[in-house]
């Protein structure tokens, strides 16, 4: 794997050994990538001796994806704690992030990590990664998740990758890939496979992040299909997550995971969009087919990025729209002028 050159491994293996307390921060809203990267490294690093080593998040994830961390690692959710989160931080000397191409992506830890004296190193998978802000970058698209990148980057090393570490691994590159739906790589097979052949149960980790839902998230997805769900000629599809839904079906977080990838079961549709209300925005969550740039949408008109095919952004409520209710003009004409 090209960013996986020896000279960074010396120099991330140099900087581990030198480190005193080390903070392991993925992504604001951190999905099962984030959490499974973070965790294996934390991991990793407690069972190489290091004693001080912490994952910080700025919010806490959702229910079924939380069985992702382990109880070995000390874990703060600056939504919960941002007094623990912050002082973490401050006295961190190497801080390593993970599935994210930069700091601005952990919004509320920008400005301390930014302000951070310490060693930084990169490990993503994102296009465009903010490079000049890090001391060791691991960065590439052309591999499926943060997960399988940190994988390799632990067999380059030669550490052992143990079957807890190992375990969030393979469920970081599960989730990202949609069960090996999107952005398989060669290496992620064979990534999986030695997984597997060191004793990691597979089908267990299905069980839990693919059936462990509430039934609220059935009936939420089923009537956003069958009520919610808009489809523009030239094959843009869009939904809106309004307040008002997701407290009918009483919603938390994560559990509208997925439903953006519906639409493109359609053969006509390329683009899908699902825009989330939140506090004075809407996450807005971009996938596409082959040909359709997901990435393009995003930066152009949600302030954000991503892959090529799955990427996200925010529409904000006062500047972007004047109220929640002119989401949807927004969104078609965004989509009329990206088409043209
Ligand atoms: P999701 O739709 O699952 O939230 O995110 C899909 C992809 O888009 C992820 O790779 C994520 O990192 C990226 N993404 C989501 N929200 C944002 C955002 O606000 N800004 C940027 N730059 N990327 C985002
Ligand atoms: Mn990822």
């Amino acid at each position: 794997m090209d960013s996986i050159r020896q000279e960074r491994i010396f120099q991330f293996d140099a900087l581990v050994q030198c480190a005193a307390k080390v903070a392991v921060v993925g992504h604001t809203h951190p999905d099962g990538d984030a959490l499974g990267a973070a965790t294996a490294m934390a991991l990793t690093l407690l069972s190489r001796g290091k004693k001080e080593v912490a994952c910080v998040f700025s919010d806490t994830p959702g229910e079924n994806i939380r069985f992702i961390l382990s109880p070995e690692v000390r874990c703060y959710f600056h939504d919960r704690e941002a007094e623990k989160s912050e002082s973490f931080l401050r006295g961190a000397d190497l801080v390593i992030l993970l599935d994210c191409n930069a700091f601005d992506r952990t919004e509320a830890l920008q400005p301390l990590l930014e302000a951070s004296p310490a060693r930084k190193v990169l490990i993503d998978h994102h296009l465009n990664p903010d490079t000049a802000r890090f001391d060791v970058v691991f960065s590439t698209p052309e591999v499926s998740s943060a997960s399988e990148l940190l994988y390799w980057i632990l067999r380059a090393l030669d550490w052992e990758v143990t079957l807890p570490a190992g375990t969030a691994l393979l469920s970081g590159m599960t989730t990202d890939t949609n069960n090996f739906a999107n952005s398989v790589f060669p290496s992620t097979f064979r990534m999986a496979s030695e997984l597997m052949a060191a004793g990691i149960d597979r089908d267990a980790l299905l069980q839990k992040i693919y059936n462990g839902y509430r039934e609220n998230r059935v009936r939420l997805m089923g009537y956003m299909q069958y009520e919610g769900l808009r489809i523009l000629p030239g094959g843009c599809a869009y939904m809106l997550l309004t307040r008002e839904i997701q407290q009918r079906f009483d919603l938390r977080e994560g559990e509208a995971e997925g439903l953006v990838n519906v639409p493109l079961t359609i053969g006509d549709v390329r683009l899908s969009l699902l825009l989330k209300e939140d506090r004075g925005h809407f996450r807005v969550s971009i996938r596409s087919k082959k040909g359709t740039s997901a990435q393009a949408l995003a930066q152009r008109f949600f302030h954000g990025g991503g892959h090529e095919n799955a990427s996200g952004g925010k529409l904000f409520i006062g500047t972007d729209i004047a109220s929640a209710e002119d989401a949807a003009a927004y969104v078609e004409n965004a989509l009329k002028s990206f088409l043209k």
